[in-house]
């Protein structure tokens, strides 16, 4: 067997870590033993580096050995046989709506069936500044991977002035940036806006920067942006300008950048995917720390209030929003707007309901507006009455720009999926397929990228943005978030037609060095923690 690490080394690990004792040494031929021993797996270790064939030891949730075993003198009661089968560092989401909050979400077997043991939270401008109220609670209710938490610019704008399209006082950007700074305090990892949504939206990008540069003050910090416009905005700033202003927010706070969901929208950007990439490489040329994720799928989620109503009528909250619904000269004016916006998004059949009310789910807008007889903006404000509705926007992205962004040695993986409802049949695949459909597109079926760099964007460069002190990679004394996976079974099941189909192919999964996954089973194991900044003084 090929020994990647000195021997002498990885036994000397074993020691500093408390795993050998003075009469456990090689003088009278005892094996030093580990608690688990994943045996002759195909290791790849998260560098991006070539596999190799070694013994993984894990002892009290550390890696404590990679080498060979057998040579090496160490043995464990539980032997795993990795045999034929990838031995990865768990897999970092980098962009999540994994519902760790909620009971029928908390265990994060969607996540986890995918190889993910840490997944990044409070993104699109969400976040509560409750940062140690939410960490807290997962600590004490358990949680199925680990989770990462961002405040978002959105809850705090929200919080501070409602839904109101206006610049703030001095006075309320001063609370705005008290938010900020006291979710820092509390672990959180940066601020997220979501500058496409309401109340987002309202903001300038000197407000941003201004928040972000409350942010700043926390070493490492990390500024994370859903884009103003990613090319399917009416009356937009266009895609050029709106990542230009990400790049510019990055720049000026001194944060540290990733695009959410890195891609271009709408069917008149196929194919201008090197634009995309360019604007991201001259701005790093230039020092500027920015990085980006993306999931596999052509479809987007997100709200049909969004997707439908220019932001002047969303202005000040549902019931203002409704009343401009009920004055005949403002209808007028919104149906133009709504037809305008349902164009640029490809058409009222490419809206698809995925919202949880049996009435709307699975059914495209287009669907909806045939049984009720109404035309599609009529049917967006009958459903917008009664509370806005989660929609997906078919073929809204272009494989081949995902498949251009995909070889940058900048772009991390992502899901954007949020964990659905227990009664919401039909809901976003990216939830439960997105990492095993990027590695199944560009490494197994196109070829396009090896393995080893596909789970690098899985896991060590996450671990490098994050500045995950002792996650991401298999390291000796790193923490045992650990996947096995059979190259020849990982494969995403999940379809927009049936798209509550868990992946395959994860044979194991240990979370913090405990079993969530054993021999293709759940284990019900709850082995998550919540995660802060590395740099914050209770990590
Ligand atoms: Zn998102």
């Amino acid at each position: 067997m090929h020994t990647r690490f000195l021997l002498p080394f990885a036994a000397f690990s074993i020691c500093l870590l408390g795993g050998c004792s003075p009469d456990s040494g090689d003088q009278d031929n005892k094996p030093t033993m580990v608690g688990q021993l994943i045996s002759g797996g195909q290791v790849f270790d998260g560098s991006g580096e070539a596999p190799f064939v070694a013994d993984v030891g894990v002892t009290d949730g550390r890696i404590v050995f990679i080498g060979d075993a057998d040579s090496a003198n160490v043995a464990s009661d539980d032997v795993i046989d990795a045999q034929g089968l990838w031995v990865a560092p768990g897999f970092i989401d980098a962009h999540s709506h994994a519902v760790l909050d909620e009971d029928y979400g908390r265990d994060a077997i969607p996540y986890l069936r995918q190889g993910i043991t840490t997944v990044v939270l409070g993104l699109d401008g969400d976040g509560t500044s409750d940062t140690a109220v939410r960490l807290g609670s997962w600590q004490e209710k358990g949680i199925g991977v680990n989770g990462i938490h961002f405040v978002g610019h959105g809850y705090i704008r929200e919080a501070v002035m409602g839904r109101e399209n206006r610049e703030p006082t001095d006075v309320e950007l001063a609370d705005m940036r008290a938010h900020v700074r006291k979710a820092m305090d509390e672990g959180a990892f940066g601020l997220s806006t979501g500058l496409f949504y309401v109340p987002g939206t309202y903001a300038s990008t000197e407000e941003v920067i201004a928040l972000a540069k409350a942010a700043a003050e926390y070493e490492g910090a990390i500024y994370d942006t859903h884009d103003r416009d990613l090319g399917a905005v009416y009356q937009g700033i266009g895609y050029e300008a709106s990542v230009e202003e990400g790049i510019r927010i990055t720049e000026e706070s001194g944060l540290r950048g990733i695009f959410s969901h890195y891609n271009l929208q709408g069917a008149h950007n196929y194919g201008r995917a090197d634009v995309g990439a360019a604007l991201i490489n001259d701005a790093r040329e230039r020092g500027v720390d920015i990085w980006a994720a993306h999931h596999p799928y052509t479809a987007t989620q997100s709200n049909l209030r969004s997707y439908t109503i220019p932001d002047w009528a969303s202005a000040g909250g549902d019931e203002e929003m409704v009343a401009r619904f009920d004055d005949p000269e403002m209808s007028d004016e919104i149906t133009d707007a709504t037809n305008a916006m349902l164009e640029i998004r490809g058409g009222a059949d490419k809206i698809m309901l995925v919202d949880p009310r049996p009435d709307l789910n699975g059914k495209t807008l287009a669907d909806v507006a045939g049984e009720r007889e109404l035309s599609p903006a009529e049917t967006v404000r009958w459903i917008l009455r009664d509370g806005n509705a989660v929609v997906m926007n078919l073929e809204l992205y272009d494989h081949n720009n995902t498949r251009r962004l995909a070889q940058e040695p900048w772009m991390m993986t992502c899901t954007d999926g949020r964990t659905p409802r227990p009664d919401q049949p039909i809901t976003h695949p990216r939830t439960f397929g997105a990492f095993p459909k990027k590695m199944r597109h560009f490494v197994f079926e196109e070829e396009l990228l090896a393995p080893e760099f596909m789970i690098r964007s899985f896991s060590g460069l996450a671990a490098d943005f994050y500045r995950l002190p002792d996650r991401g990679y298999l390291r000796d004394g790193y923490v045992a978030d650990i996947v096995v996976i059979d190259p020849d079974r990982y494969r995403d099941k999940a379809t927009f037609e049936n798209p509550r189909q868990l992946s395959e192919g994860v044979v194991h999964a240990l979370v913090n060095g405990r079993f969530a996954i054993r021999n293709g089973e759940t284990t019900g194991t709850l082995a998550g923690v919540p995660l802060r900044r590395p740099q914050a003084e209770s990590y």
